[in-house]
C-alpha cells in the first residue's frame, strides 16, 4: 500500500502535545488513596495515644484518691489505737477498768465505720475486753500473726496483717495492732482493731471500671486484703510474684503499666501506688478493650466514610481511566479512517497509484524544494499506446486488467523513495523523479518501456504483437517562477513526440540534444 503524504499541520491534534491523562488519573487516584489511608491513620493513632493518656491520668488519679482513703482508714483506726494503748499504758486493764474501756472501744468502734471491733489481749493471747456487750469468751489468739507478731517484736509501731475472719462476729477483717507493755517494758498484751473487708468491697464499688477491671489494697509484701470483685479464696493470695509487686514498685512508687494477664490473657492498665505511711499498695486497672471502646467505635465508623469515600474515588477512577480508554481506541479508529481516507482521497482504485490529486500536491512540493536545493526535477509521461484497440478487442474488463499490469511495471521501477507514479487519467500514467536529470530521466523512461514489453501483453493491434508504452521526458531546476502547467506540458509533448516518430519509444523535449543510443526504438 502507498504511504500517503501526511502533513502534520492538517492531521486532527498533529500540533496539540498529547498529555498522558491515563498516567496522570491513575497517579491522581492512587495519591487519593494514599492521602485518605495517611490520614485516616494518623487521625486514628493520635486519638489512640489520647485516649490512652487520658486513662492513664484517670488512673493515677483513682489511685490517689484510693490511696488517701486507705490511709485515713488505717490512719483512723491507728489513732484510735494509739490513744486506748496510752490509756491502757497509764491505766492499766485491771478488772475495774474492764468495764469502762468495752464501752470506750464500743464508742469508738460506733465513731468509726470502717471499725468491726476492738480487742484487748493478754500476754497469753487470752481474750481480755472487746468492743462487743457481751464478755470475753476466753477464746484465745496466740495463734494469730499479729499476736505472734507482737510476742516476738518489741516495737510498738502499729502492725497491719493480712486479712481473717473475725472469731468474735465471723467477719472479715483486717487486723491493725499494737504492742502494749507494761511499766517495766515488758511485752504485756495486744491491742487490736479490726477494719471491715466489706468498708472497702463498698468503697471500691462506688468506682466506675469496666467489667475486667479489678481494683485492690495489699500489703507491701504483696498480701492481698481486699479487692474487686471481691473473691474470699483469693484473701491472704500472695501477688508479689506478679508485675507490678516485682517490676514496677521497686522502680517507682506510683506509676501507670499496661499488664497482660497470665491468668486471663487480658492486657489492663494498672495504676498502682504505694502508701507512705503504711506499708500498704493500691492498684485499679481497666481493661485495655474497655479504655479504647470509644475509640474502636470511631475507628469503625471514621474506615467505613474512609472506605466509602475511597470506593467512590475508586468506582470513579474506574469509569474514568474506562472513558478515556475508549477514547482513545475511539482516536486510533479515528485516524485509521483518516488514513485510509487519504489513501483513499490520494490513490486510484484501480492501479493503486497515486492519483492527479497527490501527483500535482507532490509537484508543488518538489517544485519548491528543487527551487530551494537548486536540484533537477524530471518528469516521464506514459501513454499506452494503441489501447482504443485493445479495449475493442479483447473487452473493457481486460483492459482494466492491462492497466494495473502497466501500472506495476512503472511502481517496480520506482526505486528511490521520493519517485512517484502516477495514474495520470485513462492509460495515461506520469513519473515524478525528484533530483534527476534528462539523463537518469531517460534512462528511467527506458527502464519502464522494457519493463512494460517483458510483461508480454498479448496485443493482436501492435505491430510488435504485445502492449507498449510511449514515454516523453522533461526534467529542469525550477527556478521558483516556472508554472507546473509548463512542466507537464514540455514533458507531455515529448510524449507527443515519441507517439509521432512511431511510438513504443522514449523522447525527449529536445531529441537532437540527446545522445543517440536513447533514441532507440524496438520496433
Ligand atoms: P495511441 O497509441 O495514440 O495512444 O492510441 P490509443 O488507442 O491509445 O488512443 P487513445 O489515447 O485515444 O485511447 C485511449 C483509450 O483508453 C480510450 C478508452 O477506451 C481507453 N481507456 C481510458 N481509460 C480506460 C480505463 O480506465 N479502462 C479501460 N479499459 N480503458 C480505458
Ligand atoms: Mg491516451
Ligand atoms: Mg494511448
Amino acid at each position: 500500500m502507498p504511504v500517503p503524504i501526511y502533513d502534520a499541520h492538517h492531521a486532527p491534534g498533529g500540533t496539540l502535545k498529547r498529555l498522558p491523562l491515563l498516567k496522570a488519573a491513575v497517579a491522581f487516584i492512587a495519591m487519593v488513596f494514599l492521602c485518605l489511608c495517611g490520614l485516616l491513620y494518623l487521625q486514628l493513632e493520635q486519638s489512640w495515644r489520647h485516649d490512652l493518656a487520658q486513662a492513664e491520668v484517670n488512673s493515677i488519679n483513682l489511685t490517689q484518691a484510693m490511696a488517701q482513703q486507705a490511709e485515713d482508714t488505717f490512719m483512723e483506726a491507728d489513732l484510735v489505737l494509739m490513744s486506748l494503748s496510752e490509756w491502757i499504758e497509764t491505766l492499766g486493764e485491771g478488772p475495774e477498768q474492764r468495764l469502762r474501756l468495752q464501752k470506750i472501744f464500743a464508742r469508738r468502734v460506733l465513731a468509726l465505720n470502717q471499725l468491726s471491733g476492738v480487742f484487748l489481749y493478754d500476754k497469753q493471747g487470752q481474750w481480755m475486753v472487746s468492743s462487743f456487750n457481751d464478755s470475753p469468751h476466753g477464746e484465745e489468739v496466740a495463734d494469730r500473726d499479729y499476736f505472734r507478731f507482737h510476742q516476738q517484736n518489741a516495737s510498738l509501731q502499729v502492725h497491719i496483717s493480712p486479712a481473717i475472719r473475725s472469731r468474735a462476729n465471723g467477719e472479715w477483717i483486717i487486723p491493725i495492732s499494737r504492742r502494749i507493755n507494761d511499766q517495766n517494758g515488758d511485752f504485756q498484751g495486744v491491742l487490736m482493731a479490726g477494719i471491715k473487708l466489706a468498708y472497702f468491697d463498698q468503697y471500691f464499688k462506688s468506682f466506675n471500671i469496666d467489667d475486667q477491671g479489678t481494683m485492690f489494697l495489699a500489703l507491701s509484701d504483696g498480701t492481698l486484703l481486699a479487692r474487686r470483685p471481691f473473691e474470699e479464696r483469693q484473701v491472704g493470695a500472695s501477688l508479689a510474684r506478679g508485675e507490678i509487686f516485682s517490676k514496677y514498685l521497686p522502680e517507682a512508687t506510683a506509676g501507670n503499666a499496661m499488664i497482660t494477664s497470665i491468668v486471663d490473657g487480658i492486657p489492663r492498665l494498672y495504676g498502682y501506688r504505694q502508701l507512705q505511711a503504711y506499708p500498704l499498695v493500691v492498684a485499679a486497672a481497666n481493661s485495655k478493650d474497655a479504655i479504647l471502646k470509644g475509640w474502636y467505635s470511631s475507628a469503625y465508623q471514621s474506615s467505613a466514610i474512609v472506605a466509602l469515600v475511597l470506593l467512590g474515588v475508586g468506582l470513579f477512577g474506574w469509569v474514568f481511566v474506562h472513558q478515556v480508554r475508549n477514547n482513545e481506541r475511539i482516536e486510533a479508529d479515528l485516524r485509521e479512517a483518516q488514513e485510509a481516507l487519504e489513501v483513499i482521497a490520494t490513490h486510484d482504485s484501480l492501479t493503486g497509484l497515486a492519483n492527479r490529486r497527490l501527483f500535482e500536491r507532490s509537484l508543488a512540493i518538489e517544485f519548491s524544494r528543487g527551487a530551494r536545493q537548486g536540484s533537477p526535477l524530471g518528469l516521464i509521461m506514459a501513454d499506452i499506446d494503441f489501447f482504443k484497440s485493445y479495449n475493442d478487442t479483447y473487452g473493457h474488463v481486460a483492459g482494466d486488467h492491462c492497466l494495473s499490469q502497466v501500472a506495476q511495471a512503472l511502481q517496480q521501477c520506482c526505486q528511490r523513495k521520493a519517485d512517484l507514479a502516477v495514474r495520470y487519467g485513462g492509460e495515461e500514467f506520469a513519473l515524478l523523479l525528484p533530483d534527476t536529470d534528462i539523463h537518469g530521466v531517460l534512462a528511467m523512461a527506458e527502464q519502464v518501456r522494457q519493463s512494460v514489453m517483458a510483461r508480454n501483453i498479448t496485443h493482436s493491434g501492435s505491430p510488435v504483437g504485445c502492449v507498449t508504452v510511449s514515454l516523453g521526458c522533461y526534467s529542469f531546476v525550477p527556478s521558483g517562477r516556472d508554472s507546473i502547467e509548463v512542466f507537464i506540458e514540455r514533458a507531455d509533448a515529448a510524449l507527443y513526440q515519441a507517439k509521432a516518430t512511431g511510438r513504443n519509444r522514449v523522447a525527449a523535449l529536445a531529441m537532437e540534444t540527446l545522445p543517440e543510443q536513447l533514441q532507440r526504438s524496438d520496433r
